[in-house]
């Protein structure tokens, strides 16, 4: 039994974001199952639960993520983004933004998405052998636009207005002859810059090669520019480091990179623009056979790491779990959340037994799957074998975390 050993002990504090419904249900039963069992852990908790957020005035979000800058390494459970329905199911004093949103743009981050591979539940796309990770720029472009609806004919300009009164510059987009629709996009050399960094330093880190595509040939001086500090970055730090490690930096057209990962047996990491990365992501996680099999994690460029699962709160399921209804909702990517969290945090301590453990509990997760014991939303995708069986959301947990006592007591 897991008391017959000491526990291992983790020496930072680890900055840990609670959150709603069916995956705070689970949340807390990775805790009691898998960690406290097995670990003498701090943790410093951050309740993003709303009803929480709505009492602080989402300050706690903010907490959150300074707290994260502080540590090092913070995991968080999946939270609500309220909208109109949200407001008054939770009785809201606002609609508080996204808290993902908020803790990015305090870390200034990038997203990275990543499968989780089991050997029963194969990619949609065949070729597919080892993981395509996907790095998404999660700054301007579209996401922070200004647009217009032309209601009839007048022109249609861009006009940028230098601060240090220097000469005005102003192009025509287009010459309305009839109603339409007009928008502009924004993008920083900084948020660029921290983006390649970031993409360069997790595909070195992954040991991986880095793919970027963009349509330069079409938009030579937006798109040209994302393609131009991604190779003074990669020439200036990354070039030596690159070759020694036997990865490549390979720079293509975006259609060209869309038709070549198709075909291409993976390990890579796909540095995307921001509307790119956000569309390819799903079309991944879907490939890959359910959204609970996508682990997600913000890298800022200072080095700070927040871990969590790529899905949402699962609000169908929690539901039902409220009602009394049995459900079976998949903890892969919360438990992958913990896992990824416990090795950074171990790697950065220079604690090579949290590293150990943090592997042991993401093989005893995938092994769990790859014995058959799998939740609903797999067994419809995994190949067919006459030890697949459906567990539910706990007997799920409770396969894995028997499977994780036998790999630590080996
Ligand atoms: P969701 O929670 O990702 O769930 C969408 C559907 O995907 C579920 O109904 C379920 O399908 C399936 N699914 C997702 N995760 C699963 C899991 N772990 N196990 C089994 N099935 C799973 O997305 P949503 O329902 O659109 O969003 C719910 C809330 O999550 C929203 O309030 C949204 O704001 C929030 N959200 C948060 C984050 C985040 O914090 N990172 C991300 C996205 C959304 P079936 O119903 O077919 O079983
Ligand atoms: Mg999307």
């Amino acid at each position: 039994m897991a008391a017959a050993r000491n526990k291992i002990l983790v020496k930072t504090t680890l900055v840990e974001m609670d959150g709603d419904e069916m995956t705070r249900i689970m949340w807390q039963m990775v805790k009691d199952k898998l960690i406290f069992p097995h670990l003498d852990i701090k943790l410093e908790y951050y309740d993003l639960g709303l009803e929480k957020r709505n009492d602080t005035d989402d300050k706690i979000t903010f907490d959150s993520a300074e707290a994260i800058k502080k540590y090092g390494v913070g995991v968080k459970c999946a939270t609500i983004t309220p909208n109109k329905a949200r407001m008054s199911e939770y009785n809201l004093k606002q609609e508080w933004k996204s808290p993902n949103g908020t803790i990015r743009a305090a870390l200034d981050g990038t997203v990275f998405r990543g499968p989780i591979l089991v050997n029963n539940i194969p990619p949609a796309e065949r070729a597919w052998q080892d993981p395509i990770h996907i790095g998404r720029h999660a700054y301007g472009d579209v996401y922070k636009n200004a647009e217009i609806a032309v209601p009839g004919p007048g022109k249609g300009e861009i006009v940028f207005t230098p601060a240090d009164g220097g000469e005005t510059v102003r192009l025509t987009i287009q010459d309305f002859k009839g109603p339409g629709v007009l928008q502009g996009i924004h993008n920083t050399d900084k948020s660029i810059g921290s983006f390649a960094k970031a993409c360069f330093s997790y595909a070195y880190d992954l040991k991986v090669h880095l793919w970027f595509g963009t349509k330069d040939t079409i938009s030579k001086t937006y798109d040209a520019r994302f393609k131009k500090i991604f190779e003074e970055e990669y020439e200036a730090n990354w070039k030596g480091k690159y070759e020694a490690a036997g990865i490549e930096y390979f720079f293509t057209l975006i259609d060209d990179a869309v038709a070549r990962i198709m075909r291409d047996k993976g390990g890579i990491l796909w540095a995307c623009k921001n509307y790119d990365g956000d569309v390819l992501s799903d079309m991944l996680g879907s490939a890959y056979g359910s959204l609970a099999m996508m682990t997600s994690v913000l890298v800022s460029p200072d080095g700070h790491y927040e871990y969590e699962a790529a899905h949402g709160t699962v609000q169908k399921h929690y539901y039902k779990h409220l009602k009394g209804e049995e459900t079976s909702s998949n903890s892969m990517a919360l438990i992958f959340a913990w896992a990824g969290a416990l090795k950074k945090r171990g790697e950065m301590d220079g604690t090579p037994d949290v590293v150990d453990f943090a592997e042991k509990l993401a093989k005893a997760a995938t092994d769990t799957v790859e014995s058959g014991v799998m939740t609903g939303d797999l067994l419809r995708v995994a190949i067919e074998n006459p030890n697949n069986r459906k567990v539910n959301t706990e007997e799920f947990l409770d396969a894995v975390a028997q499977r994780l006592e036998e790999k630590l007591s080996a």
